[in-house]
């Protein structure tokens, strides 16, 4: 079973879930994971269960990092607004940066998350690669 992390910011929480709204068929085949508001009012709107974190600017963006780096999350859908600073904005490039790490797939907006949810490849066994760091560990010690 796939396992999906899932985010929006207020202003873009509209846009995320009318999204998760028409691709509820899908997002029911998955666990899923999402920060407390954005969990909350998913499960209001798609009949699944929501792992809900802690809200975004209490922590649940670093505790999304950290199932990253467990290898906890196979894609992240983070619909972040780029119009309005945050208080936790080195929270939400550290997300954003952990994921880029760890080669998990990225949407940011609507289009690219119509992209990866449609993709046939990623829910029909595709193996992303986890790189290994053992080369870089070694050079530090
Ligand atoms: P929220 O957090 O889902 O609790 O609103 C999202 C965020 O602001 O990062």
């Amino acid at each position: 079973m796939k396992q999906i992390a899932l985010v929006a910011h207020d202003n873009k929480k509209d846009d995320l879930l009318r999204w998760a709204k028409s691709n509820e068929k899908r997002l029911c085949t998955c666990k899923l994971y999402a920060t407390g508001t954005t969990g909350k009012l998913l499960e209001k709107e798609i009949p699944t269960t929501v792992h809900k974190l802690q809200s975004g600017p209490l922590g649940g963006d670093q505790q999304l990092g950290a199932l990253i780096a467990e290898q906890k999350i196979d894609m992240l859908i983070f619909f972040w607004d780029p119009l309005e600073p945050l208080p936790h904005d080195p929270d939400i490039k550290a997300l954003l940066r952990i994921a880029v790490v760890w080669n998990i797939p990225v949407a940011c907006n609507l289009s690219s998350a119509d992209l990866l949810i449609a993709s046939s490849d990623f829910f029909n066994g595709y193996e992303r690669v986890v790189p290994d760091f053992q080369e870089y560990v070694n050079r530090k010690v």
